[in-house]
């Protein structure tokens, strides 16, 4: 499909889902082609992290309250309690836990910019109205630029897998500026191709460049492909579409056939079961936000193999229970997401501890939830969720070496005692101190090592003001 004709189709789209006020030509003056910020990135080298306390998330690698990570072209070559590694670079990790970087596993990059814009207590101006408003009026560069500054502000708290859920790709350009923006991050992850917002829910997404960015992403050490898909529930039709059976039949069934996984939100009820009566239930399903659902459907979630990503701190501010402990209860795999970070931080620490403390609170803790059960959850849990559990979620000789060291001498620390307990209920990002993606240490001492962040601010403020005055947002 020639792109003038997506272009046109796209537009269409909007204006038969939102009438003609909707209608909008390319923003005039703005740019199609994306800009870099920087696409250079630290070399990978070899170098060995010494006398920090190693939470491997192994249990054939083990735990050390001083151990030693040899690193060598990206890969982890050793763990233990004193490793040989003569001529490599030497990372003092004395006073720090060194752990598998986290792995969340659902977040709208797109939105991150749009921050500014949001206010909590006007209805008008919270996260769906203002993603939607100005959603419709994004550029290529403006997709670009979002998701750069949120992957940085990935890398600032340690998440070093993530699961880019692009639900407003409004061209191929579009999806290739994410991509883009993706690679020259360092950051590895999924990206899950979605549909633009205001598509017709009787239209299926663009199948046809599904196709060809599978054949661009083949063979990418970093990144994969899968799709977001609109609502299935029917009882959120709104700003993000929401499609039927057949739809989601004809939309899905081609995505299988590319062998692409499938993420889904199903925060209202009745999904599961339309799912299941439908057999679109699958091992290669993520749900999304365990809310609402009933006993039937835990079972055949479980029976068919699909997992769900859980976001504790938006969920927390949604009506219903949430849920993640009777998924587990019942054998779903259940990971830790981000979802976004308009009205949240990026904070894998605060996730667990949310999850922690709702349970105790529904349980009284007769649900046993350990500390290292949530360690687990945001790493290797993370990365089995999307796939990479042979590259990426724990320090494994011969895995990639994606790893962080958070820092515990800060006064909210202290002196800690198990350091499962301390990293659940008392550290915080800040705390994070190096980033290490793919053996490239792309955060130390707290900084970036290889990003110009102050560009990357006033980037997405010129963007995020041509916005507002495309959309005419007061
Ligand atoms: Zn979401």
């Amino acid at each position: 499909m020639l792109k003038d004709e997506f272009d046109r189709r796209t537009v269409l789209a909007a204006t038969t889902a939102l009438g003609a006020a909707a209608l909008m030509p390319a923003r005039a003056g703005a740019q199609t082609k994306t800009p870099s910020v920087g696409a250079t990135l630290p070399a990978r080298g070899e170098f060995v992290i010494r006398g920090a306390h190693v939470l491997s998330m192994d249990e054939r690698v083990g735990d050390f309250a001083v151990g030693d990570v040899h690193v060598r072209d990206g890969a982890v070559v050793a763990v233990g309690a004193s490793v040989t590694a003569p001529g490599a670079a030497v990372i003092d990790g004395h006073g720090m836990i060194c752990m598998p970087g986290f792995v969340e596993t659902h977040w709208h990059h797109w939105t991150t910019f749009l921050r500014p814009v949001l206010r909590a207590d006007d209805a008008t101006k919270t996260y769906f109205p203002v993603t939607f408003a100005l959603g419709l009026h994004y550029t290529p560069p403006d997709s670009y630029r979002s998701v750069r500054l949120s992957l940085a502000q990935a890398l600032a708290a340690g998440v070093t897998t993530t699961h880019n859920w692009a639900h407003n790709v409004r061209s191929p350009a579009h999806a290739d500026a994410e991509i883009q923006a993706m690679r020259e991050s360092g950051l590895r992850g999924r990206f899950a191709y979605g549909c633009p917002l205001g598509l017709p829910n009787d239209q299926p997404m663009d199948l046809a460049d599904l196709a060809r960015m599978k054949r661009d992403l083949a063979g990418d050490p970093m990144l994969t492909l899968g799709i977001c898909s609109r609502n299935v529930d029917g009882s959120t039709g709104g700003t993000r579409g929401a499609i039927d059976a057949a739809m989601a039949k004809r939309e899905w069934g081609a995505v299988r056939d590319l062998g692409l996984p499938i993420t889904l939100h199903t925060s209202g009820s009745g999904a599961i079961k339309l799912l299941d009566e439908a057999g679109l239930l699958g091992a290669d399903l993520q749900l999304v936000h365990p809310l609402n659902t009933e006993a039937a459907d835990w079972a055949a979630l479980a029976k068919h193999g699909v997992r769900y990503s859980t976001s504790p701190l938006g969920e927390a501010a949604r009506p219903g229970d949430m849920q993640f402990i009777e998924m587990m209860q019942a054998g779903v795999p259940v990971s830790i997401s981000i979802d976004n970070v308009t009205a949240e931080h990026c904070d894998c620490f605060a996730c667990m501890h949310m999850l922690q403390a709702v349970n105790r609170h529904r349980t009284g803790g007769k649900f046993k939830l350990t500390t290292k059960k949530l360690v687990q959850m945001a790493t290797i849990g993370g990365a089995e969720d999307l796939g990479l559990a042979g590259k990426t979620g724990s320090l494994t000789p011969g895995k990639r070496a994606d790893i962080i060291l958070v820092r515990t001498g800060a006064p909210h620390l202290g002196e800690i005692g198990d350091p499962y307990d301390a990293l659940v209920q008392l550290a915080a990002p800040s705390d994070v101190d190096t980033v290490v993606v793919d053996g490239r240490i792309l955060r130390r001492k707290g900084e970036f090592t290889a990003l110009d962040y102050a560009k990357l601010l006033a980037d997405a403020a010129q963007s995020v003001e041509a916005l507002k005055a495309s959309a005419k947002w007061t």
